[in-house]
C-alpha cells in the first residue's frame, strides 16, 4: 500500500512516537545514549511495522547538529529538518527491490570512503535487502567487512532468511514486532481525534484487525475510508470499500448454520455474489469465530466482540470436537480456495462440507493438520441428537466408524486423548488400535469385559469357544495392551456359560442384518416380483432359506 497523507503526517520522528517496537527502542536508545555504536543495523518485520522510519530516527540521532549523537534528536537543525522532509544528502536510502544488479550496489558503494558533506555519518539505508543478488551482497560484504568510521549501513527486510549469513553476522539484528490491534486502534484513535474525524468504534476497531499488524496500512485504510465517508469512518463504509461483508450478515450465516439450512445460505451466497462481497475474507471470518468458539468453550469468556451471540449458537449446538472439525475443514477449504473455480464455489463448498460435517475425505483434512487430528473423537450420545427432518444427515454409522479408524492412526500424536479411552467402555476401540496378529484378535474379538482391579483385567468367555485360548495369545494380547495403555496390564481370562455379547457375535449380526436387508430388498423390487409372477419362479427361495437359518440361530 502506498504511504498516504496520513500515514507520512503521522510518521513518528522520535523514538517515543514509535508504538508497539518498545524493545527494540530501548535497546536502540540505550546503545546511543552509552555511544557504543554499531556499523551496521539489520531491522526486521512484516510491512508497515515502522523499518524504515526507526531508520530514519536513528539517522536523525546520530547527525543531529545541536545534541550530538543521542537518542533524542532535537528535530529543528538543518540535519535534523532535512532527513525528516528526505532531502538529507548523506541519507542514501536504497529500494533494493528495483536495484538487485550488482552495478547498482557497486554504483551505491562507489563513494563510500569520501568524508560525508553534511553531517556526521553517511548513512546507508537499503530497504528490502534481501532482494539483491549474490554477486550484490558479495559487494556489500566486502564493504561490510571493514567499512570506514564515517559510515553507517541500515539494512531492512521482510525477509531475513534469504540474506547471506555471512551479511547478518556482520549486522546488529532488530526484529521488529506485528503490531497488536489494540495497539494499532489506540493509535489510529488518536490520530483520528487529533486530525478532527468522526469515527465508529467498530469501525476503528474492524480496521486494526485488517491492517494486520501494520499501523501504515491501518491509516492507509483510514484515509479511504474518509474520503469515501464524508469525513467520517463509519463501519457501514468499511465494510463496502473493503467488499467485507458486515457483522449482522455473518452472524445471520452462522445462524444458518447452526440450523442446517443450506437452501437459504445458498441464496445469501447468491446475493453476496452480486454484492461483490470478499469470499475469502468471509471465510477467514468463520474459522476466526469457529477459533474463538473454542476458546470460549474452555474459558467461558468473551471479547465482547459483534460475534458473540454466533460464539454462543456454536457453543451451545456442538462440542469442543465438532468445533475443531468446523475450523479444520474452514482451514483446509481456506487453502483450497485457490483452486476453486472461483471464490464463490469454494466457499459454497466450505460451507456445504461444515453442514455434512465429516465430509468424505476426513483423513486428508486431518492429516493436513496434526492439530486437528484431537477433533475426530465423536461421542457416541452425540448420534442421537440429530435433527430428523433435515435433508442431510451424515452423522451415522460408516462416519462413527471411519472416525475410530483415523483415531487409531493418529492418536499416538494426540496428548491426553488415550485418557478417554477404557477396555471396558471402548474395547471395539482398543482392539483396532492394538496391533496384533489374527489369532490374537480373534481371542479379543470373543471375550468380554468383566471387571478389573489394579492391573489386572477380568474377561469373560463362551465356554464353547475356549479353544481360541492360548497361553501364546494372552501373552500377546497383555503386552500389546501393556504397550499401548503404557503400563503393566495383566489378563485373566475366565470360562462363563451366561450368554455373552462379545464384538464378534456383534460383528456377525451387522453381517447378518444386511444380508437380511439385501434379501428384503431383492424380494420388494418390482422388476423380480414380475419375474416371479410371470415365470412363477420360486428359485430364490434359496437364498431366502439361508438366510431364515441365520435368523433362527
Ligand atoms: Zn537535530
Amino acid at each position: 500500500m502506498k504511504n498516504t497523507v496520513l500515514a507520512t503526517k503521522w510518521r513518528p520522528k522520535l523514538f517515543s512516537d514509535l508504538i508497539g517496537q518498545e524493545p527494540v527502542v530501548t535497546a536502540l536508545v540505550n546503545s546511543l545514549d552509552n555511544k557504543r555504536l554499531h556499523h551496521s543495523y539489520l531491522f526486521t518485520g512484516t510491512r508497515g511495522v515502522g523499518k524504515t522510519t526507526l531508520a530514519r530516527i536513528l539517522a536523525k540521532c546520530l547527525n543531529c547538529e545541536t545534541k550530538g549523537i543521542t537518542s533524542d534528536p532535537c528535530g529543528e537543525c538543518s540535519s535534523c529538518v532535512s532527513i525528516d522532509a528526505g532531502q538529507f544528502v548523506d541519507l542514501y536510502e536504497v529500494d533494493a527491490a528495483s536495484r538487485t544488479k550488482v552495478e547498482d550496489t557497486r554504483e551505491l558503494l562507489e563513494n563510500v570512503q569520501y568524508m560525508p558533506t553534511q553531517g556526521r555519518y553517511k548513512i546507508y539505508l537499503i530497504d528490502e535487502v534481501h532482494m539483491l543478488s549474490t554477486h550484490s551482497f558479495n559487494a556489500l560484504l566486502k564493504t561490510l567487512e571493514e567499512p570506514p568510521e564515517h559510515v553507517k549501513f541500515v539494512l531492512a527486510t521482510t525477509d531475513p532468511q534469504k540474506i547471506p549469513s555471512t551479511i547478518l553476522s556482520r549486522c546488529l539484528h532488530f526484529s521488529l514486532n506485528r503490531i497488536t490491534p489494540e495497539v494499532i486502534k489506540n493509535q489510529l484513535e488518536k490520530v483520528l481525534e487529533n486530525e478532527k474525524i468522526k469515527y465508529e468504534d467498530q469501525a476503528t476497531k474492524n480496521i486494526s484487525k485488517i491492517a494486520d499488524g501494520s499501523m501504515r496500512d491501518a491509516l492507509s485504510i483510514a484515509e479511504q475510508c474518509i474520503s469515501h465517508g464524508d469525513n467520517e469512518i463509519t463501519y457501514e463504509n468499511i465494510c463496502k470499500i473493503l467488499c467485507l461483508m458486515p457483522s449482522d450478515s455473518v452472524n445471520q450465516l452462522i445462524d444458518l448454520l447452526v440450523n442446517e439450512d443450506i437452501e437459504s445460505i445458498m441464496k445469501i451466497i447468491d446475493k453476496m455474489y452480486y454484492q461483490s462481497f470478499d469470499f475469502k475474507f468471509l471465510l477467514e471470518e468463520l474459522i476466526s469465530i469457529f477459533h474463538q468458539t473454542a476458546i470460549y468453550k474452555i474459558t467461558k469468556s468473551l471479547n465482547n466482540s459483534p460475534y458473540d451471540s454466533s460464539i454462543k449458537k456454536l457453543s451451545d449446538k456442538y462440542d469442543e470436537d465438532e468445533i475443531q472439525i468446523l475450523y479444520q475443514v474452514g482451514v483446509s477449504n481456506l487453502k483450497d480456495m485457490e483452486f476453486a473455480p472461483n471464490y464463490k464455489s469454494g466457499f459454497e463448498m466450505a460451507v456445504i462440507r461444515m453442514i455434512l460435517f465429516i465430509p468424505f475425505d476426513v483423513e486428508k483434512i486431518i492429516s493436513q493438520s496434526d492439530a486437528g487430528s484431537a477433533a475426530l473423537t465423536k461421542k457416541n450420545t452425540k448420534e442421537n441428537e440429530i435433527k430428523k427432518d433435515k435433508p442431510v444427515v451424515i452423522k451415522n454409522n460408516t462416519k462413527k466408524e471411519k472416525s475410530i479408524e483415523i483415531e487409531k492412526n493418529t492418536a499416538s500424536s494426540v496428548a491426553g486423548l488415550e485418557g478417554k479411552i477404557t477396555i471396558e467402555k471402548n474395547w471395539d476401540i482398543v482392539i483396532k488400535r492394538l496391533d496384533i496378529d489374527a489369532m490374537t484378535k480373534n481371542l479379543a474379538n470373543n471375550i468380554t469385559y468383566d471387571s478389573e482391579k489394579n492391573n489386572l483385567i477380568n474377561f469373560l468367555i463362551d465356554e464353547n469357544l475356549l479353544s481360541v485360548v492360548t497361553s501364546k495369545s494372552i501373552a500377546k494380547l497383555q503386552e500389546s495392551l501393556s504397550h499401548y495403555f503404557k503400563k503393566d496390564i495383566l489378563i485373566n481370562i475366565q470360562k462363563s456359560n451366561l450368554s455373552l455379547s462379545t464384538l464378534q457375535k456383534k460383528n456377525e449380526n451387522d453381517y447378518n442384518n444386511k444380508i437380511i436387508e439385501a434379501d428384503k430388498k431383492i424380494e420388494n423390487d418390482e422388476f423380480i416380483k414380475a419375474i416371479k409372477e410371470k415365470f412363477n419362479a420360486t428359485s430364490i427361495d434359496d437364498s431366502i432359506q439361508i438366510n431364515e437359518q441365520i435368523k433362527g440361530e
